[in-house]
């Protein structure tokens, strides 16, 4: 039976949650906390207790679950990884010169601090493997030293969870990926992973306190080994764990936590881990490792089976669970296997239970992380007395099937459109020269075009207003005056500053995804599904639960409203299939593929309803088309380039040469996947660029790009005005790299975040240094 036999109670049903139930609470309280905090509402020690408050009631909820192995030091105020940084010492010193409290230092380090004369900017934040979670990176230095802080976190929150009755599992990020995912501070040349050997002494350090606390395993997370490893980081493991091995019996038992992808391919490194416990793999990203992985554990090691999908918001299917658990039961017994999730519960919402506008049959699909720690429960106890949870059983096959057989999931129609999708389709009528020479005259063009991303501030009106709308406290017709006006005031700013094509504003957006999930069928909305973004930054993705068609128009009518009051060139504002589907939960019953086809096919039909609308420029967001890459390179990685690229090309192909089609993009590192960037065939590219080397643009030269670039002239996310000396500096630099036909004159993303008055400052600067350019060239 699933046992974990380090607690010594073989015997008993053993189940495990693999760590990080998400940290937000119910309602989101832990944003709202923190949030009290930082505006000065709220007391330290009020955020503290309300921390702490929230780290009982989920360790409670995994124990009322059933969950045998409950994981402690998965909450973080801000970032998991962050809290890392700070109980190693490893804050870099112009935060530690600062004199902050160490709760202050903490999120001064996630977010910058501008207060009381201190004013530090926050350290880089990057997405967490594949996924929209953010983690704060550490930042080392040439001379880097590591310690242990007093009662550091891990120690203080097992005896917490212990006071409380619960002794958890404390979860640490191991030493190998906390350097792997680590970088060198500004001015210091050092490799992170050279650090390996001052680290180790410290997690070991660490653990001792952590087993004379009372905890007898500890998950030790080694993400980084679903990666293609750098030599040097893939020996890192060996000293590493070597050193763990010799601490002996001092130290908890470990167990050695891998996810998002498959080890196979790093299998010569499991030697290392000879001595651990046992290891977690992934097996609802990459069921085929197991057969692989039984063979290469231990006679001794345990295997904790990632069956429950933690990233992800759909009912587990036990069936398939069952078979992959009954595989890995008979080759190692009861006593050597855990059930868990398979990744961190960070990534799924709270609970299905705060949703009471669901379709009925849609709420019988989902499970949150509150129903998914149950379904790790009752699958354990699946496998060994099948009886005492027949009712649980039959009424997940039951929802598996009615989902299958729904006519929300399928629609033959939309099945018909894809199957007769031709290779013709993707492509444009004419290269991109004939192309332009026809949208220079049409849109009548000057050198040097400023533009901007799209959004315009969201003012609070704009929210009280739509939050009206949604409330029924205003009409469906004095909504659309009020967004008529908004787009008025976008229109006549633009007018004034004197930009060379223009765009709505996005005044009626909620979120750039979410707009477009619900107008469109096969997508279903939740009021509660919030997930950590970043720090307090939640998001609440729509959900697709069938086949994607478009019912009706979704833009038309905004854009040809300004269009019909701009005095120059209006560009439409979609955003692509790619995006729309990573920042969805997508199905899990149709492959990604084929949702983006979907996708893209009901935004071909908006692409050209706008062009028959008078809208001859067209813009498709692409933000999310880096994080989707597969996490290692070869046929994945080639396939996922492959598809979302026809989808794009697919969504945006089906206009006239002479209409331009943009796209956009929130990074400006291609190098690793700039051919596909290049096989998009977008007529013009804007891109964030302000805070990199325009070195980076240098790609563009080196590999001959044809088509025309608006590399970001100022960062957005800082209330700043830039001098308009800064805009023509940044441009002369750009003009190191790309040809002055070439260039576009824009803002690194939209300024939906930012004031008017900061906006009109910025960009009155950028179309005066465009203008100076215009002249000279
Ligand atoms: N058009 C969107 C905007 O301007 C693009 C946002 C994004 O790239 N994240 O807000
Ligand atoms: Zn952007």
């Amino acid at each position: 039976m699933p046992a974990c036999p380090s607690f010594g109670l073989s015997g008993q049903n053993k189940v495990a949650d693999v760590a990080l139930h998400s940290r937000m609470g119910v309602l989101r309280d832990l944003k709202k906390a923190n949030e009290a905090y930082w505006a000065d509402k709220i007391s330290q020690e009020a955020l503290l207790e309300e921390g702490k408050r929230l780290r009982l009631a989920h360790w409670k909820i995994q124990k009322d679950a059933g969950v045998d192995i409950i994981p402690s030091n998965d909450f973080a105020h801000y970032d998991h990884v962050l809290d890392h940084i700070q109980f190693f010492n490893a804050v870099p010193e112009r935060y530690t010169t600062q004199k902050l409290s160490p709760l202050d230092e903490y999120f001064a380090m996630g977010r910058g601090h501008q207060k009381g004369g201190v004013d530090v900017p926050a350290l880089e934040m990057v997405k967490w493997f594949d996924s929209n979670y953010h983690y704060v990176k550490p930042t080392l230095q040439d001379n880097q030293t590591f310690s242990l802080v007093e009662n550091p976190k891990p120690v203080r929150e097992f005896l917490e969870a212990k006071e409380a009755g619960i002794i958890t599992r404390p979860v640490l990020v191991g030493p190998v990926s906390f350097l792997a995912l680590g970088k060198a501070d500004r001015g210091s040349t050092v490799n992170p992973i050279s650090l390996i050997n001052k680290l180790v002494p410290v997690y070991v350090e660490l653990l001792k306190a952590l087993k004379a606390a009372g905890a007898e395993t500890v998950q030790i997370d080694e993400p980084t080994l679903v990666f293609d490893l750098a030599p040097e980081v893939k020996a890192a493991f060996k000293p590493a764990y070597e050193a763990f091995a010799a601490a002996g019996d001092t130290i908890p038992s470990l167990v050695v936590a891998t996810y998002f992808g498959d080890i196979v391919h790093n299998f010569d490194v499991l030697p290392a881990f000879s001595a651990a416990k046992g290891i977690h793999v992934d097996l609802v990203r990459n069921p085929e490792q197991l057969e692989p992985v039984l063979k290469q554990l231990g006679p001794s090691q345990i295997l904790s089976a990632g069956v429950v999908d933690g990233r992800n918001i759909w009912k587990n299917d036990f069936s398939k669970s069952l078979d992959l658990l009954k595989t890995a039961i008979k080759a190692l017994g009861q006593d050597r296997v855990i059930v868990a999730t398979s990744s961190s519960l960070l990534h799924t919402p709270h609970t299905l239970a705060s949703e009471k506008k669901l379709p009925a049959d849609v709420y019988e699909w989902f499970s949150f992380a509150s129903e998914k720690v149950k379904e790790v429960a009752i699958l354990a106890k699946a496998v060994t007395n099948p009886e005492a949870v027949r009712a649980e059983l039959d009424a997940n096959a039951a929802a598996i099937k009615a989902r299958a057989e729904s006519t929300r999931t399928n629609d033959p129609k939309v099945k018909e459109r894809q199957a007769a999708v031709t290779p013709e389709q993707h492509n444009r009528k004419s290269g991109f020269d004939s192309r332009y020479a026809q949208q220079k005259k049409h849109l009548s063009l000057p050198l040097f075009p400023t533009t901007t991303i799209g959004s315009f501030p969201q003012t609070s009106e704009i929210r009280v207003q739509r939050n009206k709308f949604t409330k029924n406290e205003i009409t469906a017709e004095e909504y659309d005056n009020f967004i008529k006006k908004e787009i008025d005031l976008a229109v006549s700013i633009q007018d004034e500053l004197g930009l060379d094509v223009y765009v709505h504003g996005e005044p009626e957006r909620n979120d750039m995804v979410q707009y477009f999930g619900e107008r469109l069928n096969g997508y279903v909305f939740t009021t509660h599904a919030w997930v950590q973004s970043y720090g307090s930054r939640c998001v609440r993705p729509p959900i697709i639960v069938g086949d994607i068609s478009r019912p009706a128009p979704m833009t038309v009518k905004e854009s040809k409203y300004a269009a019909s009051i701009s005095k120059k060139p209006m560009k439409g504002m979609l955003t692509g299939p790619v995006t729309c589907l990573r920042w969805s939960f997508p199905r899990v019953d149709v492959h990604q593929s084929v949702q983006c086809q979907q996708l893209a096919l009901a935004l071909r039909d908006e692409v050209v309803d706008l062009e028959a609308n008078g809208i001859f420029v067209i813009q498709v967001d692409e933000p999310a088309l880096r994080e989707g890459l597969p996490l290692r390179k070869g046929s994945e990685r080639d396939a996922y380039l492959e598809w979302a690229v026809d989808s794009f090309k697919l969504a945006t192909a089906g206009v006239e040469d002479s209409t331009q089609i943009h796209s956009h993009f929130c990074y400006s590192e291609f190098q690793d996947f700039f051919h596909a960037i290049a096989a998009l065939d977008a007529d013009v590219l804007s891109i964030e660029n302000s805070k990199s080397d325009a070195k980076l643009l240098k790609v563009f030269i080196d590999e001959a790009y044809p088509r025309h670039i608006g590399p970001g002239v100022y960062d957005i996310h800082s209330p700043r005005v830039p001098a308009e000396a800064e805009f023509k500096q940044r441009i002369e630099e750009m003009l190191e790299f790309l040809r002055p036909e070439q260039l576009w004159i824009n803002p690194d993303c939209g300024l939906k975040t930012r004031k008017w008055d900061e906006v009109k400052g910025a960009l009155e600067h950028m179309v005066t240094a465009a203008k100076y350019f215009r002249e000279k060239y």
